[in-house]
């Protein structure tokens, strides 16, 4: 069942387990752009581009896919520590703000993180945001920092990865 305390995405829980089949006799077919993920235990689409597509459901019997491993891969964050984190960038609207307040980040990239809005009948738009990562706030999250227009700031927490 869902944990709330566990971050991380669960679609429709109640559902049965797949047990036809499908995705995985799919994965082995080259031409079908379904791929397995050993590592992960997950199944995804694979775009003309590379990018990948979580599989949840099976897509012939929409029983659930397998259970992802990315929770054993990735640090618990508690809800406390969210809740710390979000005090703790609580007030820091610019970019001036943040760097004041934790000095230099990690990783500063120049187009880290894309956003898509879904628009309605219209052409859907994509932005591209400056992204700043610290890793010395928590011992179990990341701050990822989005810059917008005027070095505006959004903040996100990410899991770390365990050693
Ligand atoms: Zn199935």
């Amino acid at each position: 069942m869902f944990d709330p305390a566990e971050v991380q995405l669960v679609f429709a829980p109640d559902a049965p387990r797949c047990a036809c089949g499908t995705l995985e006799a799919f994965s082995r077919e080259p031409s079908i752009p379904i791929v397995f993920d050993a590592e992960l235990n997950e199944y995804h689409i694979v775009g003309a581009g590379q990018e990948k597509v979580m599989i949840h459901h099976c897509i012939s019997c929409g029983g659930r896919a397998p259970a992802s491993r990315r929770p054993d891969l990735f640090m618990h964050v508690s809800l406390e520590e969210m809740e710390r984190l979000r005090q703790v960038t609580q007030g820091l609207k610019r970019l001036d703000d943040v760097i004041q307040a934790f000095g230099s980040p990690d990783y500063d990239q120049p187009a880290g993180y894309g956003h898509t809005e879904a628009a309605g009948s219209g052409p859907r738009r994509t932005t591209w945001h400056r992204q700043m990562i610290f890793g010395g706030l928590s011992d179990t999250a990341n701050l990822h920092v989005a810059i917008g227009l005027d070095d505006k700031v959004q903040f996100s927490f990410m899991p770390k990865a365990r050693d």
